[in-house]
């Protein structure tokens, strides 16, 4: 019997034919009639290009087929067909199952990078990063050294950071390069849990310089539904880990979300929660590298200062190493300022720094920021006689802008 695999397609109801995945395509596997764009399974290699490009989502679909869907039949399509029951990838020769899993830890990558309007470049001077190194079936074996709250304790949300030890293993990862956890125990069809990626968050040094340990900052999801409590599966389980329990990683992930090793290099950072993960990663980086020469501007929204992750080290920070934006939505003596209010605010110094060609623009956090940074950007943009559209355009293509939202 032939092993089940994950097949590309495009959802003929959502794409608007716009020709775009077929010009991003480096290797042709994208073709289209007068009806539907469909991806040639013969062809595909799942490379990804495409995914981040594709300005409705079209693109990332994916079926787990036994036997791939012909490109006539995709042709004659007007919507998707429905999964399949019973297939998983699990039931594939184990080489099979594992290019299957990594290409899982890519697609999510491509889904929070997707923001972005097109193809995610690295820095012209970022370092080469190493990725995949450890697997499902190989992953790397951490040790907990620890797992503090950095939320205050009356915060409504739980948001550690945690530290992992790698003994003598060598996980090389860079400043905004993710991992993945592999959740012990199996889902609820008796599958082993998916990989969840998590931003490190301390710098290619480690968070104890030369010490072979990496941290995370890691919120407890939780979900209330028809008055039931969810936890999500990953989150949970990392925030409830104790000193010295064993944690399987897989990664390094991600070659393009990297910061520059340019010195005079000025890196902008947005976000909101644990997107502030990638930036703490940088600026300890320049912090222990004495760099004052670019400028580091951050803006970092949440609720409450009790909930904005390492507030307290954060305002310890010299303003001559980084100028912080901090704004909060729920406030009681003060009104909502979300980062795009602040961003709205501070629009010419953006728009000065923008200017220069040794600008780095970066946007992390959750996907629902994206819209409102966008709308700033635009509008601040407009008001200093820059076309936020074509700069964007020619920042992403140079390596200077990078949204990584999930
Ligand atoms: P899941 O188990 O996957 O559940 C997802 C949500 O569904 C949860 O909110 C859960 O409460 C809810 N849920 C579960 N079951 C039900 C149900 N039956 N009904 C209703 N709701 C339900 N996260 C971080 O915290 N820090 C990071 O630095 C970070 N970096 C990331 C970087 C990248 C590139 C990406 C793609 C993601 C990153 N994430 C990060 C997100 C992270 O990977 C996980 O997606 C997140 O932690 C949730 O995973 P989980 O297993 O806890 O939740």
């Amino acid at each position: 019997m032939t092993a089940p695999i994950r097949q590309h397609l495009i959802d003929p109801e959502i794409c608007i034919r716009c020709n775009t995945c077929e010009e991003t395509c480096p290797i042709n596997a994208v073709t289209h009639n007068e009806d539907n764009y469909v991806v040639d399974p013969a062809i595909c290699k799942a490379c990804l290009d495409c995914i981040s490009p594709c300005p409705t989502g079209a693109i990332d679909n994916w079926r787990i087929v036994r036997q791939p869907y012909s490109l006539d039949e995709q042709f004659e399509w007007d919507e998707l067909p429905e999964e399949e029951e019973g297939l998983s990838l699990e039931a594939a020769p184990a080489g099979e199952a594992e290019e299957a899993l990594e290409d899982e830890a890519s697609r999510l990558l491509a889904e929070a990078h997707a923001g972005l309007g097109g193809k995610s470049k690295a820095p012209a001077s970022a370092s080469t990063p190493y990725v995949n190194l450890y697997t499902r079936a190989e992953p790397a074996i951490a040790r907990v050294a620890g797992n503090f709250r950095l939320t205050e304790a009356s915060a409504e949300s739980d948001i550690r950071h945690i530290v992992l030890d790698f003994g003598s293993l060598s996980f090389p990862v860079l400043e905004g390069q993710s991992i993945g956890i592999i959740p012990p125990g199996e889902d609820a069809k008796g599958r082993p849990h998916h990989v969840r990626l998590y931003s490190v968050a301390s710098p290619r040094d480690g968070e104890r310089p030369n010490h072979n340990n990496l941290s995370l900052t890691v919120k407890r999801e939780v979900t209330l539904a028809d008055g039931v409590r969810y936890e999500g599966v990953a989150s949970s389980y990392l925030c409830d880990l104790k000193r010295g329990e064993e944690v399987k990683v897989t990664g390094p992930f991600g070659n393009s979300f990297l910061m520059p090793n340019d010195p005079e290099a000025n890196i902008i950072m947005v976000c909101t929660g644990t997107g502030s993960a990638p930036f703490r990663a940088m600026t300890e980086r320049r912090r222990r590298r004495r760099e004052m020469r670019g400028r580091l501007l951050l803006f970092f929204g949440a609720r409450t200062t009790g909930e904005l992750p390492y507030f307290g080290p954060l305002m310890t920070l010299p303003d001559r190493l980084i100028q912080k934006e901090l704004c909060f939505s729920r406030l009681t003596d003060q009104p909502k300022e979300y980062v795009q209010d602040r961003m709205h605010k501070k629009g010419e110094a953006v728009a000065e720094l923008l200017r220069e060609a040794k600008t780095h623009l970066y946007v992390c956090g959750l996907k629902g920021m994206e819209s409102g940074v966008t709308e700033a950007l635009q509008d601040l943009c407009r008001n200093a006689g820059l076309d936020w559209s074509s700069l964007s355009t020619a920042m992403r293509e140079e390596g200077r802008y990078h949204v990584e939202t999930y």
